[in-house]
């Protein structure tokens, strides 16, 4: 029953019971002949239905107090369902609305937290950083690869303005930019001495005003320096291929110009251009090899997987190393076990690896001694290549692998060399899962380690 109905007939009812008790308490009063009104029938007749309609109006004034306390609690975000004692009357159905409100605000902030979760993981897993800004600038979000881009990771400071994080006005410029409503598109800057690429882009309100911008931020240092590294290859390239080529045109030219005529002069310069051609195509046998290994980054081959014997390897290629370092009068000590266990590397490969560095080791010896030391650890065996030639300066030791990186270019190019011998060691080295080190002296003497898995 509703409650106005109840009020209605509690008004009645009491009404009805004060009268009635009234009437009865005059009844006796008139049958006893007593002149005196009953006082306490006056007094019983006005409290009793007045105790009744304040017992009524205090149990709906609890019950509007457990509805009060109960949205208090929703709009807290406990979303417990409301017990009331009495279901029948306006505020049990309340109730019942209340509690299916409750169920279904606690759906949509359930919903909402799986959503900003699932936001929260998928921006964390970026590679790219991601920064949201609102309208006047205030930092909103920031992931975790932005953070590692700015490299602001692990500082304890909050970031609420962009500037703070970013530490670079031109990209802050751009924002305001695209706050103001101008220009969006993808800049390229530099922070924190990386090269990323910003892409920025306006959050536009119903009306189609910025009321904040997100900047996607993609760290290119790494393809700039690769993209570098490929125009300085191609111009190495282009100036060791050019070389040769200029000496043999200018030589073959002079030929036809009538130095042929003359045999002393025709064969000193046969000779030139027989040794420039021997260069160029060395220069393409390793430029081919090196590419053959770039290839294959990143990919197992079962040429990888092959094993030999380090003695094996050697013997292969003796009998050249050995006439070169007689023909340069230098010492060479080979000491080799047989019992040595095998490599993780193929024979060929090997081979082609103890002669590199054999004879660079010959190759910048003058009248000393050369060395190979083998010995076999646990899990690698470790191979030294000694000599006690020119050595090399200590601060360019880092260098020493890059391609045609040279200590010295005219002595190299004198001896035959292309300044690509040690990138494709290293190449082969680091392919079986191996490490090479060199350690130097100028004037004393050099010492290349490899360390190859042992198969
Ligand atoms: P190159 O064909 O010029 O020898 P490498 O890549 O084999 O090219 O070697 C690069 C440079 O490292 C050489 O030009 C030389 O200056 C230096 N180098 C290599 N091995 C030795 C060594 N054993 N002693 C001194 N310098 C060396």
């Amino acid at each position: 029953m509703s409650i106005k109905w109840r009020l209605t007939a509690l008004f009645i009812g009491m009404t009805g019971l004060s009268l009635l008790l009234f009437w009865v308490g005059e009844s006796v009063r008139l049958a006893a002949g007593e002149q005196q009104i009953n006082v306490g029938v006056v007094v019983l007749a006005l409290c009793l239905p007045a105790g009744v309609v304040y017992l009524y109006v205090s149990q709906l004034s609890r019950r509007m107090e457990i509805l009060h306390f109960a949205t208090q609690r929703i709009a807290r975000g406990d979303f417990g369902h409301i017990y009331l004692s009495d279901s029948t009357d306006e505020l049990g159905q309340f109730t019942e609305e209340l509690n299916s409100l409750s169920r279904h605000v606690e759906r949509i902030v359930q919903n909402g937290t799986q959503e900003a979760h699932k936001m929260e993981a998928i921006l964390a897993g970026m590679q790219e950083g991601v920064v949201a800004v609102d309208h006047m600038g205030q930092v909103v979000l920031v992931n975790a690869a932005a953070e590692k881009i700015f490299e602001r990771r692990g500082t304890d400071v909050e970031f609420r303005y962009l500037l703070g994080l970013i530490c670079n006005l031109e990209l802050e410029q751009i924002v305001r930019n695209v706050l103001l409503g101008k220009n969006h598109g993808t800049f390229e800057t530099h922070i924190a001495q990386k090269t990323v690429q910003s892409q920025v882009s306006p959050i536009l309100s119903e009306k189609g005003q910025p009321r904040g911008a997100v900047i996607v931020i993609h760290d290119v240092t790494e393809l700039r320096r690769l993209e570098q590294m490929r125009t300085e290859f191609v111009a190495n390239v282009s100036h060791e291929l050019r070389t040769p080529l200029t000496s043999i045109k200018g030589f073959v030219e002079t030929l036809l110009d009538g130095a042929a005529d003359e045999p002393s002069v025709r064969d000193r310069f046969l000779k030139i251009i027989q040794a420039e051609t021997l260069r160029l195509q060395r220069l393409i046998e390793d430029l081919l090899t090196l590419a053959h290994f770039e290839g294959r980054e990143n990919r197992v081959e079962e040429e990888s997987l092959n094993v030999s014997y380090v003695h094996k390897a050697y013997e292969k290629i003796r009998p050249v190393i050995q006439s070169y370092a007689e023909s340069k009068k230098v010492k060479l000590e080979i000491a080799l076990l047989e019992d040595l266990p095998q490599v993780s590397m193929g024979e060929d490969l090997l081979s082609q690896l103890l002669l590199n560095l054999l004879e660079n080791a010959v190759k910048y010896t003058t009248e000393g001694r050369v060395w190979l030391n083998v010995l076999a650890g646990q899990k690698y065996i470790q191979l030294e290549f000694g000599d006690t030639g020119c050595g090399i300066p200590e601060e360019i030791l880092p260098r020493i692998f890059e391609r045609f990186y040279r200590v010295d270019k005219g002595r190299s190019r004198e001896q035959g060399g292309t300044g690509l011998g040690l990138s494709i060691v290293k190449h082969m080295v680091e392919d079986t899962g191996g490490k090479i080190s060199v350690a130097s002296q100028l004037g004393v003497g050099t010492v290349f380690t490899c360390e190859l898995p042992r198969a």
